[in-house]
């Protein structure tokens, strides 16, 4: 048995997620006392490869075929599945990101592997059982998954494993895959970019209002604060509905689920779809003026209070800090 990662890259970038994931993979292979190595596609420069060494995979498949250069969801699942059979490898894991959520069910029916998605900790491995902690009912609970078959597929959830840097270089070699062409029923012609800012499923720190704010127009100290902070900006659904901000900001039971270090709620009552998009953030700072606001109920920190008068005052803070 040994393990496999996928390693995503964005643009030939490693994100923070992928080393999360090969430091979860590195330490479920060293439980398991087997070997680790992982799978890059696209244009990934080999020092950056190389690099993932330190984090604990010991051999990077690389595919760079020019087919694969844009993210394809069925050719990337049986690249990914052909290498898992190379490298006998019986579990698969990686990160439960935009592309993994389509990636990771692919790869189990080709493996025939139980999936784990949502995975938060580390395996259980004890009496033959495998049992893996995930978030459940949109983040509202943690369900404890035992996986049953031989071949496993774990999406590891962003932000919920440490980065672990434990291993030194890794080697590299080139995996040529044979995709076929019915692997590419549809294809990404081109990825245009929307915005700069910091993605938000990946963000650590977020800052994020609600209909609180009154209109779009008094945005600007919502995005200030988070320029200040290095954070990226999220809002509450009314206001996405309402055309306030763009819809990929809206987060909660019908918008994304993240879980970043730091979610600061301005003007957001906090109800429960709201929550259950929100509710892993380590830590939770709910400004609001109704004390009586449930928001305060899972807030870490609370202020009470006008957003007007306080969210400036926090930015000016965090500026001369
Ligand atoms: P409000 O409920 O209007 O709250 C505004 C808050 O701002 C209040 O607490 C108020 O005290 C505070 N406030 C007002 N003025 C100030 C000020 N000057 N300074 C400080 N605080 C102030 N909602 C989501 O967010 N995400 C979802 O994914 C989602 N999915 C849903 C799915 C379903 C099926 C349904 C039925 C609802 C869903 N909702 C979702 C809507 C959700 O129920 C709430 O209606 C919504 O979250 C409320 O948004 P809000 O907190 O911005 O607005």
């Amino acid at each position: 048995m040994s393990v496999l990662v996928y390693v995503e890259n964005a643009d030939g970038q490693f994100k923070k997620s992928t080393f999360e994931v090969v430091s979860y993979a590195a330490a479920l292979a060293k439980t398991l006392n087997t070997s680790l190595a992982a799978i890059s596609i696209g244009n990934v420069a080999d020092v950056a490869l190389s690099e993932l060494g330190k984090y604990g995979a010991t051999k990077i498949l690389n595919v760079t075929s020019d087919k694969l250069k844009t993210f394809v969801n069925q050719a990337y699942a049986s690249v990914i599945a052909e290498a898992a059979a190379k490298e006998s490898a019986d579990i698969v894991v990686l990160s439960n990101s935009f592309s993994g959520k389509g990636l990771a069910p692919r790869i189990a029916v080709k493996l025939q592997a139980g999936l784990i998605s949502g995975a938060v900790a580390l395996p259980e491995v004890s009496d033959g059982k495998f049992i893996v902690k995930r978030t459940a009912f949109s983040g509202k609970a943690f369900a404890f998954t035992e996986i049953t078959s031989a071949k496993k597929v774990i999406a590891l959830n962003p932000n919920s494993y440490k980065v672990e840097e434990t291993g030194a270089t890794a080697a590299v070699e080139n995996f040529e895959s044979s995709v076929k062409d019915s692997d590419f029923k549809s294809v990404i012609k081109e990825i245009v970019r929307a915005t700069d800012k910091i993605s938000l499923p990946d963000a650590e720190l977020v800052v994020s209002a609600g209909r609180g704010l009154k209109g779009p127009e008094n945005w600007k100290m919502i995005e200030d604060l988070a320029d200040a902070l290095g954070a990226a900006t999220a809002c509450s659904k009314p206001v996405s509905d309402a055309g306030w901000r763009p819809h990929e900001e809206h987060v909660g039971q019908t918008g994304i689920a993240i879980s970043p270090n730091l979610y600061i709620a301005v003007g957001i009552s906090g109800a429960i779809q709201h929550l259950a998009g929100v509710s892993s953030s380590k830590t939770i700072v709910v400004i609001n003026k109704d004390p009586e606001a449930p928001f305060f109920k899972v807030a870490d920190y609370g202020i009470v209070g006008d957003a007007f008068d306080i969210v400036p005052k926090l930015t000016e803070a965090v500026k001369a800090y």
